[in-house]
């Protein structure tokens, strides 16, 4: 049903005001082809990064955690790095920030597999300490490739991490939290700031995830 909607969305995009069968026949093997190569794709990256090894792995973690969701996704979330977790189940975002993150995209009208969602940093810190500037350089490029190939339309940064691995500076996310930012290294993209999951379950307050909530409407507003 979704690839018929998406797909019917395109032949209006392209000018179409009838459809016949044929049209939506070839549109719809277009989009199957576009979206079997970005996976490839990533499938490809995640087996380079492998046996590459250049991105940090942390002793005592279990390997890369790789990003996941839709290849196709108009939108990509970036957090900090796996959990415990994580590195478990060798998923993003499914411990506890996770669930939080996933309940917030129900309510806002997205839906997790819908979406991309993925780490700077791939593999789990000791005691889930945050990771150096240099252990963040290590991931950087292989985050770019991703979204070079998804070529989402927006990239929610979740999280000061997150953000200092994107922009390559500091801030405090009290400060940038809520911002619109052209991603740097593609501006067609845009990159919103927010909490990450983590700190407003940690923070327990109403006013935080009622920020959290409408960046995230804001991002379904910018799709
Ligand atoms: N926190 C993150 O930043 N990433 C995850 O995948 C899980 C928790």
């Amino acid at each position: 049903m979704d690839r018929l909607k998406a797909t019917i969305t395109s032949l209006m995009e392209l000018g179409f005001t009838e459809l016949y069968l044929s049209d939506i026949r070839t549109v719809s093997k277009d989009l199957q082809t576009l979206e079997k190569d970005k996976e490839e794709l990533l499938k490809e990256l995640y087996k380079r990064m492998e046996a590459e090894r250049k991105c940090v792995v942390y002793e005592g973690s279990s390997g890369y955690v790789f990003g996941e969701g839709n290849p196709d996704a108009k939108v990509v979330f970036v957090g900090e790095a796996p959990g415990e977790e994580e590195d478990l189940q060798k998923r993003p975002f499914v411990g506890r920030a996770g669930q939080y993150l996933n309940t917030v995209l129900e309510k806002v009208g997205l839906r997790r597999e819908d979406v991309y969602i993925t780490n700077v940093v791939k593999s789990r810190p000791p005691e889930n300490r945050k990771p150096t500037l240099q252990e963040m350089a290590s991931c950087i490029p292989y985050l770019k490739k991703e979204i070079d190939i998804i070529k989402p339309k927006v990239i929610v940064c979740l999280g000061a991490t997150a953000y200092e691995g994107i922009f390559g500076k500091k801030a405090a996310i009290t400060k940038v939290r809520g911002s619109v930012l052209p991603y740097p290294y593609n501006s067609e993209i845009k990159v919103l700031i927010t909490y990450h999951p983590a700190y407003i379950l940690r923070s327990k307050n109403p006013r935080v995830e009622m920020e959290f909530f409408q960046d995230l409407k804001k991002v379904v507003e910018l799709l």
